[in-house]
């Protein structure tokens, strides 16, 4: 596909029952079970694990909920079993190694991937994210995932991700730089600005793809358009660092008619508060919406009255965490910020959180999935029941794709746009892909995501049919 050579592709065993009655809800603690399924072998590779108590996730990974979603929308297209089974494996899928000699003196080894699920639409696209779980099946979901996302916006890219699974919290600065730069030399060889462009996802942000930048540059030179999401001293695109945030919020303003609800009125929770979360809630918050319970990863905390999004914010870029501003908000167990009653509630940290064991606590009205995969299908299912309004992850957080676009864009022009120019443009890309979602829903009488993974599925098909790779 694209500039590159055909590859052998295995072809996915379907179970017995999946073909029969259509693909089954995967259950949640079956994790593991097909795991890899398609690529060869279940990844095992190293992992660290979290120290922080966190509220629980989902025993199923996010392949698996990945692939449940694209099984439903492939049955439904008819889609022939040989082009579901390109569709469902990856391009090409690279593991490295990335010693690092941290300040304790010794080589420490971490495990890089980059994952090139599909290019028939343009360049592979996407982030690049250092968490201690990262691993091969993560990766491989994320990227299939941005596949369908950026087709779904109708932006001329493929989809990829990348990750480390080392934890930068826990790392002196100049060690996550060293740990940037070595992975960058391993994996530049499938990089570069018409072949795939990572951007920041969770555990990276601008400086990171600034060191990335700068060491792809010693290889090739100058080129700024081989990342984005970079500073604005380095070409960064103006409106980059809150895109993700204001897609989500742009998209929520068109969903809220459809379940009544004023957005100047509503009451929001957001669960994660990084690059995502902390820009959706100040766009939310400016549009007269009150906070009234937020989490990170050190715990969540509450409060009927409404949490200042904005000095909030200002708290966390001071190096502090949600359970220590001091606002008069209350602390609560991380695992009941679900059942807060709100209008809308917005993940924004990891996968997997919302789930078969808390689905049914939820009292909102809408979900808008900041992050990447946080509904499990079984968590859809009840959430569907109980008549929540979702806005699926590969519509409702493209806005930081759309802003990398417009960074790439600029980058090979040489050229600037103006902030205002650039949020313009991206709500006209939330808005349109938004109605086109919306649309085909009403049309097939289903919830947001199916619809959102056909219209996806069927510009990567059409695509790849008339480049004849499939
Ligand atoms: P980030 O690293 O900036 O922030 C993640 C936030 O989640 C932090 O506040 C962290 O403390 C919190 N968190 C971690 N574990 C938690 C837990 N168990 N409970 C509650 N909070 C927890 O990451 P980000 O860039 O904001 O990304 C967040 C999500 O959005 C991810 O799923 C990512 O894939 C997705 N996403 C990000 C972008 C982007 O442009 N950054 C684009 C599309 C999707």
């Amino acid at each position: 596909m694209g500039d590159e050579a055909t590859e052998e592709l295995t072809e996915e065993q379907r179970s017995e029952d999946e073909a029969a009655d259509g693909p089954s809800v995967p259950q949640e603690g079956d994790a593991g079970a097909h795991a890899g399924s398609g690529h060869g072998e279940p990844d095992k590779s190293a992992k660290q694990t979290e120290e922080e108590p966190a509220p629980s996730r989902a025993e199923i990974s996010n392949y698996e909920i990945v692939e449940h979603w694209f099984n439903v929308a492939a049955e439904h297209l008819d889609l022939p079993d040989d082009i579901a089974a390109v569709l469902r494996s990856s391009y090409r899928e690279v593991q490295v190694q990335v010693p690092v000699r941290l300040g304790d003196g010794k080589l420490h080894v971490f495990s890089g991937y980059r994952v090139q699920h599909n290019g028939a639409r343009g360049p592979y696209k996407g982030g690049i994210r250092f968490h201690p779980e990262v691993d091969l099946d993560e990766v491989r979901a994320l990227a299939e995932l941005m596949t369908w996302k950026t087709a779904v916006v109708n932006i001329p890219y493929g989809g990829a991700k990348g990750g480390v699974n080392v934890d930068p919290s826990k790392l002196e600065k100049r060690e996550v730089e060293s740990v940037a730069r070595s992975f960058m030399d391993k994996i530049e060889k499938v990089l570069g600005p018409q072949r795939d462009i990572p951007a920041p996802d969770v555990g990276t942000n601008a400086q990171v793809m600034a060191w990335l930048m700068d060491e792809y540059g010693k290889l090739h030179g100058h080129t700024p358009a081989c990342v984005t999401g970079k500073p604005i001293a380095l070409e960064g695109s103006f409106g980059r660092e809150a895109a993700t945030g204001r897609g989500v919020v742009q998209v929520f303003c068109e969903a809220a008619p459809e379940i009544d609800l004023d957005p100047s009125d509503a009451t929001f929770v957001l669960q994660g508060f990084g690059n995502v979360g902390a820009w959706a809630a100040r766009l939310m918050q400016e549009l007269g919406a009150k906070m009234v319970g937020v989490a990170d990863a050190s715990g969540a905390i509450a409060g009927r009255d409404g949490i200042d999004a904005e000095k909030l914010a200002d708290h966390v870029r001071d190096g502090g965490k949600v359970t220590d501003f001091d606002t008069g908000a209350d602390e609560i167990d991380p695992d009941d910020l679900v059942a807060l009653e709100c209008d809308v509630f917005i993940p924004a940290a990891l996968g997997g959180m919302l789930h078969n064991g808390n689905a049914d606590r939820m009292q909102c009205r809408m979900v808008v999935e900041g992050a990447n995969s946080p509904t499990t299908p079984k968590a859809d299912e009840i959430l569907n029941e109980k008549g929540i309004f979702i806005v699926p992850d590969v519509l409702a957080n493209a806005g930081g794709v759309v802003v990398s676009y417009f960074e790439w864009v600029q980058n090979l022009q040489h050229f600037r746009w103006g902030e205002d120019e650039v949020n313009e443009r991206l709500g006209e890309i939330m808005r349109r892909a938004f109605r086109e979602v919306a649309d085909r829903a009403h049309e097939n009488d289903t919830p947001m995501r199916p619809a959102a993974y056909e219209l996806g599925i069927e510009r990567v098909v059409e695509a790849a049919s008339t480049r004849g790779y499939i």
